[in-house]
């Protein structure tokens, strides 16, 4: 196997190294080489700075306007945001819903819901987990009544990760008790606005505000937000937790993370000042979900 880049995908590298050079904004750079915790104000400017370019949506096909980019120039893409300082983007949107959306929803919720991904105006959120159900996911209980044309959602969500941040959350919700209790979930998008819906922080042990838990109460949701067949919901679920699960790998911010470890570590040996701070920065960086 080769493992050289050809002269094309290091032309494109080095085109998206200058890109990303010249419209990063030096002090959101600054924050993540730093470790600290970045506003939403960061991460949804950047977003935007990307969305504009086309590039929020880099795994997306040309179908749905991504840039059609083969895997090597994603890697290359990744690669250069985080060795630049770049934030990571945020994954709910462009890397986990929308490929769901794509496969399994209507062209009206295309056209509804993939704009405002790809140009990083709308904040998602992952409502899957709840207090019962982390591991064991299909033993969800959030429940969803369909009333008419629209569905009754109560219960709660947990570990929301930034939810206090959300425009919207796909959930998953338990729309039916048969059967196994795969074949009984539903997956709904929801506007985080709607009435009933209240969002309570879980402050963690470091003392910071990034999961929550998501609590409905008679939330409305119509019809027409449900992605696919109801019960059939089990499915979806399953094909964004693969998106999920490869972006979580994470692997080219971690290499630029654990280089800032080692960096750190150097300092320390040969006598400078060791900033127990800035490890655990380093380390907290490394395990972000
Ligand atoms: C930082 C962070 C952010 C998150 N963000 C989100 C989010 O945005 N949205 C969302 O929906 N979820 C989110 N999650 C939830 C995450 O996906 C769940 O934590 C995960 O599904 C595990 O569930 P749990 O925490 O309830 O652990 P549990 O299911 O209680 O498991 C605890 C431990 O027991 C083990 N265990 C469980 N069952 C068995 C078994 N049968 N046999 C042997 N061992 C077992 C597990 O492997 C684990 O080690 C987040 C979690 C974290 C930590």
């Amino acid at each position: 196997m080769d493992l050289q880049f050809t002269s094309e995908e290091l032309a494109f590298r080095d085109q998206v190294r200058t890109w990303v050079g010249s419209h990063l904004p030096s002090h959101i750079a600054e924050k993540v080489k730093q470790g600290l915790q970045l506003s939403r104000q960061d991460q949804q400017d950047w977003a935007k700075i990307l969305g504009k370019k086309g590039w929020l949506a880099f795994n997306w096909p040309t179908q749905f306007g991504g840039p059609g980019w083969s895997a090597i120039q994603k890697h290359l893409f990744e690669e250069e945001c985080a060795l630049a300082g770049a934030p990571r983007i945020v994954p709910f949107g462009p890397v986990m819903v929308a490929p769901v959306i794509m496969a399994f929803g209507t062209p009206a919720q295309q056209e509804r819901f993939l704009p405002g991904i790809r140009s990083g105006e709308v904040w998602w959120s992952q409502g899957y987990s709840e207090p019962g159900a982390g591991s064991d996911l299909a033993s969800l209980q959030c429940k969803a009544e369909l009333k008419g044309d629209r569905y009754i959602v109560n219960g709660q969500k947990t570990w929301t990760t930034l939810g206090q941040y959300g425009d919207w959350i796909f959930c998953l919700v338990r729309t039916s008790s048969e059967g196994k209790p795969q074949s009984g979930i539903s997956f709904l998008l929801i506007d985080m606005k709607s009435p009933g819906i209240t969002v309570r922080p879980i402050i963690t042990m470091d003392g910071a505000h990034e999961v929550n838990e998501v609590w409905f109460d008679n939330v409305e949701v119509p019809v027409d937000q449900r992605i696919g067949e109801e019960n059939k919901g089990w499915n979806y679920a399953k094909f964004l937790l693969a998106h999920e699960r490869t972006n979580i790998a994470d692997v080219n911010r971690s290499k630029r993370e654990l280089e800032r470890l080692k960096r750190i570590v150097k300092a320390t040996l040969s006598g400078g000042l060791p900033c127990i701070t800035t490890c655990v920065f380093a380390i907290r960086s490394l395990c972000w979900k």
